[in-house]
C-alpha cells in the first residue's frame, strides 16, 4: 500500500471508533499520533532495507506482530500516564491499520508469501524484488485510467470526511509552527 492508502484506512478506522465511542470526531493532536502511527513502520522498515540495505525486505523488523504490538502497548501506556490515552490509541490504530493493511493487500493480489511478515521471525520474508517496486512506481504513471479515476475519487472522499470532521490535526500544526523559535509545549488537546 502507498502512504496516503495508509493514511486513508487508519483515518478511516480511527474517525470510525472515535466516533462510535464517545460520538465525537478525532481530536487534534492525535489525529497526528494516528498519522505517525500509518508512517512508522514503512519509514523505518523500508530506509532500513532500500536505503541502507540493511535487512531484505521493507516489511520486517517493525512489521512483525512481536514489534508492533509492544510499540503500540508502550506508546499507549506513556499517553495514559500523562492523562492522554487517546494519543496512544490513535497511534495504535495508525500502526496496526498499516501492518494488517499491508498484509490483506497481499493477500488480494495472491502474493501469500509477503503476508509471513506478521509473524517474523517465526517465519522468513521473502526479499524485496526491485523489479517489482519499479514496476509499482512505473504502474502510478502508466495507469490514467479507470484505476486513476477510483483512487481520486476515494481521496476526495477522504479529503471530504477529514474537513468534515474538522480536519484534525491542522490547528496543532498551526500552533506549532506559530511557535516556531520559542521553547514551548503543544497545547494539551486530545
Ligand atoms: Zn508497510
Amino acid at each position: 500500500m502507498w502512504p496516503w492508502n495508509h493514511v486513508a484506512l487508519g483515518y478511516l478506522l480511527y474517525t470510525g471508533l472515535t466516533r462510535a465511542r464517545s460520538g465525537e470526531p478525532p481530536g487534534d493532536v492525535a489525529t497526528l499520533w494516528l498519522l505517525l502511527g500509518t508512517q512508522l513502520p514503512d519509514l523505518i522498515d523500508k530506509s532500513l532495507a532500500w536505503t541502507v540495505g540493511l535487512v531484505p525486505s521493507g516489511r520486517m523488523l517493525v512489521h512483525t506482530l512481536f514489534v508492533a504490538v509492544p510499540a503500540c502497548w508502550l506508546v499507549y501506556r506513556y499517553w495514559s500516564r500523562l492523562g492522554r490515552p487517546e494519543r496512544g490509541v490513535a497511534f495504535g490504530v495508525g500502526y496496526l491499520s498499516h501492518v494488517f493493511g499491508d498484509a490483506i493487500g497481499s493477500l488480494l493480489i495472491g502474493e501469500t508469501a509477503y503476508v509471513r511478515f506478521l509473524i517474523w521471525p517465526l517465519l522468513s520474508v521473502p526479499e524485496d524484488s526491485q523489479e517489482s517496486i519499479i514496476g509499482e512506481f512505473t504502474e502510478i504513471e502508466l495507469a490514467l485510467s479507470p484505476g486513476l479515476a477510483v483512487h481520486g475519487v476515494a481521496g476526495m472522499g477522504f479529503v471530504l470526511l477529514w474537513l468534515y470532521d474538522g480536519a484534525p490535526g491542522a490547528a496543532a500544526v498551526r500552533r506549532y509552527v506559530g511557535r516556531r523559535g520559542h521553547v514551548g509545549r503543544w497545547e494539551n488537546r486530545r
